[in-house]
């Protein structure tokens, strides 16, 4: 599946005001503590890839990110799958995979027809929106339909970050 994500730094009121007001639906919170590996035969830094453990709510998803596709938002292939989370670790350290950074973050997760939309509250960097799309066809046109909704609740294409929230956390 390929992940279509547009992310920008906004404050979460007048986003959730604006999407509440259009009629989005709210899912769900949920609490992830994230932990990123890195691999010993190449650097997941240099390939823009990621390979990570998220402790979610009780339970544990491992997920790999492949390089970003495009040069405006986070489009890239994605696999996530439900783990057990000691096991899942126990096998990426015993493999030679490393720790590589952790991120905390607090994510309120909203609907509106097929587009997911966060209001993340990362610990240590602030408010954050992300919207995203999966879809294995006709990204150019999801990642447009994507860009429109965002300019519907006031945020301009030009407020697309491109990086991650480790690597922010990192730069910090
Ligand atoms: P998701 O959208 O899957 O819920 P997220 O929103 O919590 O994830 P993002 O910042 O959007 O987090 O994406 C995770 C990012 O971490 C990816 O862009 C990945 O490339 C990056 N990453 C992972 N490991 C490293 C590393 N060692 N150095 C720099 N970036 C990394
Ligand atoms: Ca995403
Ligand atoms: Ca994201």
């Amino acid at each position: 599946m390929i992940e279509i994500e547009i992310k920008v730094r906004a404050d979460h009121g007048p986003v959730r005001d604006r999407i509440l007001g259009m009629g989005a639906l709210k899912i769900r919170t949920e609490d992830h503590l994230d932990v990123y590996y890195n691999a010993p035969h190449r650097d997941f830094a240099e390939t823009d890839e990621a390979l990570r453990l998220r402790s979610v709510n009780g339970g544990t998803r491992m997920t790999y990110k492949g390089r970003k596709l495009d040069s405006v938002s986070k489009t890239r292939e994605e696999f996530e799958t439900p783990v057990d989370g000691t096991a899942a670790k126990g096998i990426l350290v015993s493999l030679g995979f490393f720790e590589s950074g952790i991120v905390k973050k607090t994510r309120d997760i909203y609907r509106y027809d097929d587009i997911t939309i966060c209001l993340d509250s990362v610990e240590g960097l602030g408010e954050f929106v992300e919207v995203e799309l999966v879809a294995d066809s006709d990204i150019d046109s999801h990642r447009e339909l994507l860009f429109e909704f965002l300019e519907s609740i006031g945020i301009k294409k030009e407020a697309s970050i491109r990086t991650s929230y480790l690597e922010m956390l990192m730069e910090k």
